[in-house]
């Protein structure tokens, strides 16, 4: 279950740093691959992908559409937010071990000390 939870978090951090979210567009490159073949009397895959990537940026009539398929365009996007439940159940914390060592100190009872003398307005200059 572990390793199951690596590979996610692991998909989720690619995807929010890299360009790798970039791989959810596939099915719009399989549906435009499809719409090429059919105008274009069975165009190849081969012939498809050097078109739309290693020609250069061409402005055709589709160009709208190629704009839309994977690694063609650059939207800067570095918003990462990621949430992940995870169920307490599955791992166990170990909580630190607390050591103390217990000390009696004798507090003497100090009979010369007045609190009348602090609260009293004669008292003598301070710096
Ligand atoms: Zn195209």
């Amino acid at each position: 279950m572990r390793k199951a939870y690596s590979i996610l978090l692991l998909f989720f951090y690619l995807f929010s740093t890299t360009e790798l979210h970039e791989l959810v567009k596939i099915p719009i490159l399989v549906e435009h691959y499809y719409h090429h073949s059919a105008a274009n009397n069975n165009e190849s895959l081969i012939t498809f992908i050097n078109e739309h990537y290693f020609s250069g940026d061409i402005h055709d009539e589709d160009y709208s559409q190629d704009k839309k398929l994977p690694f063609k365009s650059n939207d800067n996007c570095v918003l990462a937010t990621t949430s992940v439940a995870v169920n307490p159940e599955l791992f166990t914390i170990v909580k630190p071990a607390i050591f103390s060592i217990e000390r009696n100190y004798k507090v003497e009872k100090n009979i010369h000390f007045s609190s009348d003398y602090l609260s009293s307005i004669w008292q003598p200059p301070k710096a």
